[in-house]
């Protein structure tokens, strides 16, 4: 039986299973909450104990769906991450990274998501608009009181990562975490935030490691978008044209060779591919049907051996 494994996050002694079900897109509308439903389940009989969303997702509907959908399982046995700083309503203190925002959106995240804490409380991206001082005082008040167990970034560069950690280190909390998109398409955070991550101890939860799609072999160069796929959602589609050039297409099919022969699908190569960096801790997948999780959590603990990897690198490179 497969099995999906934990791995410690950053320098915390908190374990996250390093397949991560993300509700971002799936449910914003796309599906329907049944469905959204299923996906959590069968996320959770995959052995996948970790969930991320944020205030933002289909404002506020995705964090309400999780919590109905988590309602009743052992909280101990689930480790639930959130975001704050992307606009969740018109006025002018609804963004941001200000203290009273993290204090409010926090506190309704909580509401929603049915929990009194959340383990993972992250900083959705960077706010240059207010000192960073007052940012981090805020979430390490949030993990005083009990209501974040540990606190995280994502999206955020080397050097803002460095001035965060330097705030947040000689208050007792530690940033943990960093949340970017990482995939065989998307490598940004290799050459800078991946080493300075590592000096300062905090590791990476990465989201869209299947390029929403992309990796899994199902769009093919000059063809349409298959129906019901993000690629063919009005909403969806916005994120996933910037990978549907036949160039990239053309290049994605020349992987599915060397997923059959190391025995996976595609969208597990591409899920496997992530998990083989170090400093990655977990790999954070949408779906937008069940049996997707099931297929994509199938890769659990399967690494790729060298040769695998030296004829990925051969078409990445080409
Ligand atoms: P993925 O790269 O895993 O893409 C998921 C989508 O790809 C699915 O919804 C499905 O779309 C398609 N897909 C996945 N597996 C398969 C499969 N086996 N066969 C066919 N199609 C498949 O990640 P996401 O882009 O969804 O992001 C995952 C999570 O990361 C989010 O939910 C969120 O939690 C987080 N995230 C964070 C961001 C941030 O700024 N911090 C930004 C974006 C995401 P379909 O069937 O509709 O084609």
């Amino acid at each position: 039986m497969i099995v999906v494994e934990h791995r410690y996050l950053g320098h915390s002694g908190l374990k996250v299973s390093e397949i991560i079900f993300g509700n971002w897109l799936t449910l914003d509308g796309q599906i329907a909450e049944d469905t959204q439903a299923a996906c959590v389940r069968a996320a959770l009989d995959a052995g996948i104990t970790t969930f991320d969303t944020a205030d933002i997702y289909s404002r506020g509907h995705a964090e309400e769906v999780l919590g109905r959908a988590l309602a009743g399982i052992r909280r101990e046995s689930l480790v639930i991450a959130t975001k704050v700083c992307l606009p969740t309503g018109p006025g002018p203190n609804d963004r941001g990274l200000s203290r009273k925002h993290i204090m409010e959106s926090c506190h309704a995240s909580l509401r929603r998501l049915r929990t009194d804490y959340v383990d993972l409380y992250q900083a959705h991206r960077f706010d240059g608009n207010t000192p960073l001082e007052e940012t981090i005082r805020a979430f390490a008040d949030l993990v005083r009181q009990g209501k974040a167990l540990h606190i995280g970034v994502s999206e955020w560069t080397a050097a803002q990562i460095e001035k965060g950690q330097e705030l947040a280190r000689p208050l007792g909390v530690p940033l943990v975490s960093n949340q970017p998109q990482y995939s065989m398409l998307w490598r940004v955070i290799e050459p800078e935030v991946v080493p300075m991550c590592e000096r300062l101890g905090l590791s990476q939860i990465v989201f869209s490691p299947v390029a929403q799609g992309v990796l899994t072999g199902k769009y093919l160069p000059g063809r349409e978008a298959p129906a019901g796929s993000r690629a063919d959602d009005a909403q969806g589609s916005r994120f996933v044209s910037r990978y549907m050039s036949d160039t990239v297409l053309e290049r994605v099919q020349r992987l599915r060779p060397i997923a059959e022969e190391a025995g996976l699908t595609m969208a597990q190569l591409a899920v496997a591919w992530v998990l083989r960096n170090p400093n990655v801790a977990a790999a954070i997948i949408g779906a937008s049907r069940p049996e997707q999780v099931a297929e994509n959590a199938a890769v659990g603990g399967r690494r790729l051996d060298d040769s695998i990897m030296k004829r990925i690198d051969e078409v990445l490179d080409e």
